[in-house]
């Protein structure tokens, strides 16, 4: 388990080079066609000027999907991380800075996902739009945002594993892009409806696909604890080797009780993510194995935290969530286990 001054370590650990981007630009400013008024409140509004199309940055995959889905013809969009990017150990590099620096608008996935990059983000937010696509549901104070107590009073951020959810950062992101560019403030609302309708028919596909095995198989197991929302919606037991974060040392402890575990309740198989070396699931496999006990590790990973490769059945997020139901499944349904 990590405590907040390691957490506090992983937050701020940026490459030098990329610090020394970072205070260029902000000395200097770059430019950009936004316009930033204070408001009393001592917060910070960007208005976009230019003609568009608007050059969006964001972190992960995921995000950039978004943010291409609800901006439509009015966005360009680049995304930092491609597939198999471990976003908690992401450091951006000071070609990343100088990209997220001339951009028009930022967008992260927050809850400090991309943990390395908390800092940056607030001192860029001073001069771009930049915005938290889990924004809204923190200042909701949304009820079904996870606290887990190993995460020492900070939300789970792995919430796009709840198709319901993560439509709802959608339609809080359309509203922020609304508020950014007003005069297509109507159609970010209208898009963001239409990606909700969609995401609505992904999270009744993972509701039906897990609901279809016995209630004693519905039990997860992979790399990270970044499968809670998905457990909470779809009605999964959810167990990480590791915690919240992959930076987290895996823990023997847990691993052995994992084991047993895995035997007493004859659960039959583990899942390796995309994004965590395989080796970190093999590892409580073959214990297990030599004890006689026929424990499955199915050769498709998991997409925890960043979408599959271009060509893939995950290469989007409704994608990614239906092929981790599907392989999940699959794998716990087996028969003759
Ligand atoms: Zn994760």
């Amino acid at each position: 388990m990590a405590n907040r001054a390691s957490r506090r370590r992983w937050y701020s650990r940026v490459d030098a080079a990329a610090w020394i981007v970072v205070v260029s630009c902000l000395l200097v400013g770059c430019t950009a066609p936004s316009r930033t008024d204070d408001e009393a409140g001592g917060s910070t509004t960007h208005v976009y000027k230019g003609d568009g199309p608007i050059h969006v940055v964001c972190t992960t995959g995921q995000v950039a999907e978004m943010v291409r889905r609800i901006g439509g013809d009015r966005v360009a969009v680049e995304a930092l991380m491609g597939p198999g990017v471990d976003p908690h150990l992401y450091s951006p590099a000071a070609s990343d800075v100088s990209r997220l620096s001339g951009a028009d608008a930022i967008v992260y996935s927050g809850l400090h996902l991309e943990g390395r990059m908390a800092e940056l983000f607030e001192k860029l937010a001073a001069r771009r739009f930049t915005v938290a696509a889990t924004a809204g549901l923190v200042e909701r104070h949304d009820k079904r945002l996870r606290e887990p107590p190993e995460f020492a009073g900070l939300y789970d951020p792995h919430v796009w594993h709840d198709a319901a959810l993560w439509a709802d950062c959608a339609t809080d992101l359309a509203t922020a892009f609304g508020k950014f560019d007003p005069a297509n403030a109507e159609q970010y609302a209208q898009r963001a409806k239409q990606y909700g309708r969609e995401l609505a028919e992904v999270d009744q596909y993972c509701r039906e696909q897990i609901a279809t095995l016995p209630e004693s198989r519905r039990v997860l197991i992979t790399a990270h604890d970044a499968f809670g929302y998905f457990g909470a919606a779809y009605g999964l037991e959810v167990h990480g080797l590791k915690g919240i974060s992959t930076e987290e040392e895996k823990d023997l402890g847990r691993q052995e009780e994992l084991q047993r575990m895995i035997i007493q309740r004859q659960i039959p198989a583990v899942f390796v993510e995309s994004a965590v070396a395989p080796r970190v699931v093999q590892a409580l496999v073959e214990p297990v194995r030599d004890q006689g006990y026929d424990l499955q590790l199915p050769e498709e990973p998991l997409y925890a935290d960043a979408l599959g490769p271009a060509g893939s059945d995950a290469e989007s997020y409704a994608g990614m969530l239906q092929h981790n139901a599907r392989v999940i499944v699959t794998a716990l349904g087996r028969q003759g286990s």
